[in-house]
């Protein structure tokens, strides 16, 4: 029997994708088996996967995390997105007594005084919560593109995620953000009104702020920060444990 490791795998899968469509490497993904998952944060890119999901009813389980502290314009695009494409997206929510042990040492908006204190609220708020969503998951669909930062410039099609033990798959890699827009406007996608008022990148309402003309797209996540590499932890493995095929 020939055993494929998975880094090996990960980058047979991208070859693969590489030459699909945006459904064809979506139902390709689905047939592969397993519990596949993609986690949208109702953002722009999300929004064309999820569309192409419910429009070619996909079996793949489509899910947010609902961090507690999310735009109510989010949340409203969640019901929206539901409703127009007759599917449903599962809900995770942090534990109230991580908010409360967060709280009770970082104050609830101490994010803003420390990267530690931010690291630790992602951490409540979204890692853990992703962990119950990925639970048993063998395929991870996400909606990262390589023009969405300089962080992301490399983002492969699939990329076998050691420290979540999954093939993590980016259908989008390749797309840039004129093409998703145009997609969106043929297809009469919903999308999060925010967008038109200057926030590309829409996160938590307290930790998300509109860009100016000439700002990279991500530049109004946690702007507060000096690193140039900032993201919330769900993209972001232990070094040690990432493995990246290709982005
Ligand atoms: S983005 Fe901000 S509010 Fe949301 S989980 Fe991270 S630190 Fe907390």
């Amino acid at each position: 029997m020939t055993v494929i490791n998975p880094i090996e795998e990960a980058e047979a899968l991208a070859d693969k994708l590489s030459g699909l469509d945006l459904a064809g490497r979506l139902s390709f993904v689905a047939g592969l088996g397993g519990r596949v998952v993609f986690t949208t944060s109702l953002g722009i890119e999300d929004q064309v996967i999820t569309a192409e999901i419910g429009t070619h009813r996909l079996p793949i389980d489509v899910v947010t995390l609902q961090t507690g502290r999310l735009f109510k314009e989010t949340l409203d695009l969640i019901s929206e997105t539901e409703s127009q494409y007759d599917i449903h997206i599962t809900r995770y929510e942090p534990e109230q007594a991580d908010i409360d042990a967060y709280a009770a040492k970082y104050g609830m908006n101490g994010f803003y005084e420390s990267v530690e204190a931010r690291h630790a609220c992602c951490g409540v708020r979204k890692l853990k919560p992703l962990a119950r969503a990925l639970a048993g998951a063998t395929i991870w669909i996400t909606g990262l593109r390589r023009g969405q930062s300089a962080n992301r410039a490399e983002t492969p099609f699939a990329e076998y995620d050691a420290e979540r033990h999954l093939l993590k798959v980016n259908p989008l890699a390749d797309w840039d953000i004129d093409k998703i827009k145009a997609f969106v406007a043929d297809n009469g996608v919903p999308i999060n009104p925010l967008h038109a008022r200057g926030y590309p990148s829409i996160g938590c309402e307290p930790c998300t702020r509109a860009i100016k003309p000439g700002e990279p797209e991500r530049a109004g996540r946690w702007w507060w920060e000096q690193d140039e590499k900032r993201e919330c932890g769900l993209h972001v493995a232990e070094e040690a444990a990432a493995i990246a095929v290709q982005q």
